[in-house]
Order: C-alpha cells, then structure tokens, then sequence
C-alpha cells in the first residue's frame, strides 16, 4: 500500500530532518580561474565534515586565521553532479508534500550561477542544480505512476529593485487584474469586466480585430493563472507570474531559454543586470492518488541570489545606488527571516523584502531551507569573502569565527597541527 509506505517514508525523513534541523548551510569554493594568481589563497583549509578556515595570505598573524563550520563544504574540485548528490534527498522531499527553498549567495563571480544553472546547458555534466532537480523529479514521478499521477509546473521571475517580472510571459505585456488572487470565479468576473470596458473604448469596426485578440489572452490568462494559482496554496505568491506544465527536459528547457532570454535583454540594457537581481525559479509538484483521489502539493524554489558585494557608497549614485540598497534590503531581510527560524524565534519579519513576502509560505513550518554559501578563492576578494562567511554564521545560528569558545579555539590548533604535519610530509617526500 503506497500510502502506509509513504507514512513510513515521511516519518524516516521526519527524524533524519529532525536531527538536521530546517535549516542547513553548505559552502562552496570556486576554483580559480585562468589568470588568477593562485598563490594566494584565502581557504587554508577546507574539511569534508563541513569546517572552513580562511586567512588573508598576505597579512600573517595570529587573528587573521578564522574557522567556520557548515553543514557541508564543497571544495574547489567538486563537481556538480557532487553537490547534487547532497542536494537530492532535499529535492526528492517535495514530491511527499514538502516546501524547500534553496538559495545561492555571495559576490559576483563567486560562482552562484554555476551551482544552480550551471555554464551551459549542452552538456550534461555542467548541469546545475535547477536542471538535475527536475530531471530527478520526473524521473521519480515516472516511476510512481501507477499509484500517483503527478502534475509538474514551473513559474521563473526576477525581482528587481523590490519589482518582479515575469521572465516566462510569453503573452507580451503582463496583465494586471485586481484580485487576481482570489477565485476563479472572481477572476473570471474581472476578466469579463476589464473585456467589456475595452469594448467599450472602441468604434465598432476597430473591435473586430481586437475582439479575437482580446478573447485569445482571455483564455490563455484564465488558463495559465487561473488554473494554478488559485488551487495552489503553497505557490510563490505572485499572481501576475504565468505558470507552465512540463513534461520532459525538452520543456524545461526551451522554457529556461525564453527566461534567460527575458533576463538577457534587460542585462545588456541596463548593464549585467543579472548580479543584481534575484532570480527565482518556482517548480510546482501536485501529486493525485489514483487510488484515494487524495491530493499532494509540493513546491521547490530555486534562488539565484544578488550579488551581495557592498558598494562603495561615495562612488555609487543615482541608480546604482537605488539598487545597491534594494539589495543589501532584501538580503539582510532574507538573513534576518533564516535567522528568525533558525532561532525558532515566536516572530519572523517576513514582510520586511519582496522575496521573504514571496516564499513566506515555503519559508518556515515544515519547509526546508537550504542556503550555498559561494567563495570565491582569490586574496582579492578576501574582505567580501569574511562579509558572506558572516551572513552564513548569522543565519546557521551557530557563530564561529566572531567569538570562539575554547574548546573551538582548540579544535582550530588541532587542525592546524593536522595540516602542517601534512604539509611537512609532502616536503620531504619531496
Ligand atoms: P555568480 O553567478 O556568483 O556571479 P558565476 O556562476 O557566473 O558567478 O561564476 C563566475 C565564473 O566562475 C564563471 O566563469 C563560472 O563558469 C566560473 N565558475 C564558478 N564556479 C565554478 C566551478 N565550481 N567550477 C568551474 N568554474 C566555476
Ligand atoms: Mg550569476
């Protein structure tokens, strides 16, 4: 009987969740790229059991050495199919009926992009953790067919500037209509509504070619929002945001392709756009037993971050200014919420971003959180590299570096002794 079996399944992953905790932080290191110097490496060491130690390689002294401990660290020779595998219990969790929200943070060129999308998409082994994810999640669903019929769908947005935009409308300009939250019915009205007024406004001989269009985006908005958004409680809370069914990777991506494309023409516009925006991916699982008829809706939210270097603010005016406070808003609100559930704390001050607003229902409860936390190696980017590890102590709850206890100070010497007697090994094997 799949439902006892499911029961057993949900109770098994209850405990091990349990002993995790909601909220788990991995780390991953960029390799160097060609032409950087590496030579001077900020991470001194970085442990399979999740402990990092950073130091600035160019400023030796006592202080300068800093341990930080995650759930995971991923080293500069990970491959993604190697972070997906710590990934995938995660993934695999929303088609029981679980919310996850997975987020990649860090500086530009720290290597975001590259674990959630990937750099291309042509070869397989590149694919990042978007990709993987849905592969597996039809693969799995697949397989349970004959008891659960499952339903896939994806919404993709960006939010800039405390704005969100669609990146998979394909209906031209987006449509607002009021309530477009409420029921179908509502909708339905309003959509009947918004139609009759623009009768209205026309002669009647202009009417019969706008007539067919009209009633054609009628349909296709009732269909793609309508449908979904009204029946999905748990989905990302944009109204506005098209939903589309997939059925194989050859939807996805051609879909991802119209999303980056959309991300594309307002990058070179408004110059590389994409670090400064949040791009979100939405997947949407809704699971029918075929024996009970009972319904199961899950939702996995993938999340791009902004880069989270800070600008300089003498240098930063007009524009670039606005957006760099949109972000340093939004992420230490995001921080802030992490934080709040890592506390178990009675208050969680979602309302404080556009993102925490849109995955407050996937954020908290039982929803599972899971933040990468990018490094990028180089000794230059060491001041922003101790700012993200401090975002990843503050929302991980467990506070390393800042303040070391004794026994973590020792811990820290322990290593250290490890790592140089290693070190002296390979010198005089040499
Ligand atoms: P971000 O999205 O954080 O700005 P990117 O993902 O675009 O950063 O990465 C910056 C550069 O580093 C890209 O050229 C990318 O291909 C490369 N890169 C990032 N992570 C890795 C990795 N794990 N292995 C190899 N190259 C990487
Ligand atoms: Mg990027």
């Amino acid at each position: 009987n799949y439902h006892v079996v499911l029961a057993e399944n949900r109770k098994l992953y209850n405990e091990v969740q349990d002993l995790k905790g909601n909220i788990r932080v991995y780390c991953r290191i960029r390799p160097f790229l060609p032409g950087q110097n590496q030579n001077h490496s900020t991470i001194e060491f970085a442990g399979e059991d999740g402990e990092l130690i950073v130091s600035n390689p160019l400023k030796q002294g006592k202080d300068s050495r800093k341990l930080f401990k995650f759930n995971k660290v991923f080293g500069q020779a990970a491959s993604q199919e190697e972070v997906f595998r710590d990934t995938q219990p995660l993934i695999r969790s929303v088609l029981d009926g679980y919310n996850v929200c997975i987020f990649a943070y860090g500086q530009t060129g720290a290597g975001k992009t590259y674990t959630m999308s990937g750099p291309s998409l042509s070869s397989k082994s590149d694919w990042g953790v978007n990709y993987r994810a849905l592969h597996d999640l039809f693969h799995i669903s697949h397989s349970r067919r004959n008891s659960i019929m499952y339903e896939i769908g994806v919404q993709m947005v960006e939010i800039y500037n405390e704005q969100v935009r669609d990146l998979l409308s394909t209906n031209g300009p987006q449509k607002r209509y009021p309530f477009s939250n409420s029921n179908k019915y509502t909708q339905m009205l309003w959509a009947a509504f918004y139609y009759k007024l623009s009768i209205s406004y026309l002669s009647l001989n202009m009417h019969a070619c706008f007539f067919i269009y009209q009633i054609k985006y009628c349909f296709l908005d009732l269909h793609t929002l309508g449908i979904w958004n009204t029946t999905q409680p748990n989905g990302l809370a944009v109204p506005d945001a098209s939903m589309h069914s997939v059925n194989s990777m050859t939807d996805v991506l051609e879909l991802m392709n119209i999303g980056m494309t959309n991300r594309a023409t307002s990058a070179t516009a408004l110059n590389e756009r994409s670090s400064r925006s949040h791009s979100v991916l939405s997947i949407h699982v809704r699971g029918t037993d075929l024996k009970t008829n009972t319904l199961l809706r899950g939702c996995l939210h993938l999340v791009d971050l902004a880069g989270s270097e800070r600008v300089d603010r003498s240098e930063a005016t007009g524009d670039r200014l606005k957006e760099a406070q949109h972000i340093n808003k939004s992420l230490s609100a995001l921080g802030d919420v992490i934080f709040a559930l890592a506390q178990k704390s009675s208050h969680v001050p979602y309302r404080n971003s556009k993102l925490t607003q849109l995955l407050q229902s996937s954020l908290g409860g039982q929803a599972k959180t899971l933040m990468f936390v990018q490094l990028n190696p180089d000794v230059a980017s060491y001041s922003e590299t101790i700012s993200t590890l401090k975002f990843a102590e503050r929302v991980s709850g467990v506070e390393l570096g800042a303040a070391r206890s004794n026994k973590e100070g020792k811990d820290v010497r322990e290593l250290m002794e490890q790592l140089s007697s290693l070190k002296d090994a390979i010198t005089r094997k040499d």
